[in-house]
């Protein structure tokens, strides 16, 4: 049973307020942390809100209509959040993926694609900027955000048999405006285009071979179908290991029915692994968070809505950015400090939990998926 509230005295405000070096050096784009990890990959939350109540993500019984959002005035404006972006980048960061809660409810946020499209990484070269939506409002949006810059989509579907998911998005939304919403984003040319589906074993794993046959055999390797571990994020969800289905269980039964061959991961710190099917007709990955930590090579930050940055998504602190941009600190001040945070890092929640270890301290709580993001 999940719990009914997070006190919200708050775990969003359990963030230290950054030192800033007294003679800060400028960004190198070489910044490693403890374990020699570089910055290369950031994800902003822009938003807390969203339209699903996934039961693994914003349980219903949690995230009601008392639950207290973060008031507008507590977000990061786009001007803000393209100039941490900007210093991020500085630092070494390449990606940029924009998320949520549901990143397409933030209003404009092609304004905020077109800001961030400008940015060029230490080697000259444009962002890879992508998004991570549940495609409710994608169909309606995908042309802009192609015109904005977007370049690709990674859209969350969890089954293709309709009861199963509305009942997993817990609003009654259908598959089809889904799939109408992936076929308007590969029209705006927003592909390739990844299809994320969290597994629950007992909820949707008789989806896995439907999923897949239904990706392979419509759109000639343009989807790419990737299974996602159930994962002990947050506070609410009540997780259980016996709900999550090993991602060697997922290869097992897609291998009966679709021979599958391993690839060569496309980037360091890449957080799926990559399976092609024999026949040629396209490419899955599996991502394996719970079974199979990843945290040697992960090279991921994290923005909250509220810009607070995360160093791991089972993270417990974050670091208030906002007061520093709020406070009247200089870029060569805020580059500083995350130069410091970043060259602090020692995070590593599921290779601490999988050895067998306690990764979090007892009493401390985890931040929400939902506020800082997929
Ligand atoms: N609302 C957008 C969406 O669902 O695509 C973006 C935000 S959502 C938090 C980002 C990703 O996190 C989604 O693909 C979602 O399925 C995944 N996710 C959320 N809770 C999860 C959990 N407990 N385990 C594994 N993946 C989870
Ligand atoms: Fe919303 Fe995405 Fe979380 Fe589902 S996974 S509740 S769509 S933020
Ligand atoms: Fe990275 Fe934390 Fe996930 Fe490990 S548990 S891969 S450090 S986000």
């Amino acid at each position: 049973m999940a719990e009914r509230t997070i006190p919200i005295a708050d775990l969003r405000a359990a963030a230290a307020v950054p030192r800033v070096p007294d003679r800060p050096v400028a960004p190198t784009g070489l910044l490693a942390d403890r374990l020699g990890r570089p910055l290369r990959d950031l994800r902003i939350s822009v938003t807390d809100r969203c339209n699903f109540r996934c039961g693994y993500c914003m349980p219903k019984e949690v995230f009601d209509g008392r639950y207290p959002f973060l008031p507008h005035a507590a977000l990061l404006s786009f001007e803000e959040v393209t100039r941490l972006a900007r210093i991020f980048v500085a630092h070494g960061v390449r990606k940029i993926r924009l998320t949520g809660g549901e990143p397409l409810l933030r209003k404009n946020v092609e304004r905020l694609v077109a800001m961030l499209a400008e940015l060029r990484t230490v080697d000259g070269e444009p962002l890879d900027l992508t998004l991570t939506t549940n495609a409710t409002l994608l169909a309606k949006k995908a042309r802009a955000l192609k015109a904005a810059g977007l370049q690709r989509v990674t859209v969350s579907l969890d089954a293709l048999d309709d009861a199963v998911f509305r009942r997993m998005n817990d609003v009654d939304f259908p598959v089809a405006d889904v799939l109408a919403g992936i076929e308007e984003a590969l029209r705006a040319g927003l592909g390739p285009l990844k299809v994320n589906m969290v597994v629950q074993r007992g909820t949707n794993d008789h989806e896995i071979v439907p999923m897949a046959r239904f990706f392979r055999d419509h759109y000639d390797g343009r989807v790419v179908l990737r299974f996602i571990e159930y994962m002990d994020v947050g506070n609410t969800n009540g997780w259980r290991m016996d709900r999550v289905l090993p991602s060697a269980q997922v290869l097992e039964r897609l291998d009966a029915v679709f021979p599958l061959e391993p690839l060569e991961p496309s980037a360091p710190g890449e957080t799926a692994e990559r399976w092609r099917y024999r026949d040629g007709r396209g490419e899955i990955g599996l991502i394996s968070s719970v079974t199979q930590a990843f945290c040697r090579d992960c090279n991921r930050a994290r923005l909250s809505t509220e810009g607070k940055l995360y160093l791991c998504l089972f993270a417990s602190r974050g670091h208030d950015l906002r007061a520093l941009l709020r406070g009247g600190a200089s870029d060569e001040q805020i580059a500083g400090a995350i130069g410091l945070i970043w060259s602090d890092r020692d995070d590593r929640y599921s290779e601490l939990r999988g050895s067998g270890q306690a990764p979090v301290a007892s009493g401390e709580r985890k931040v929400e998926m939902h506020y800082i993001g997929g």
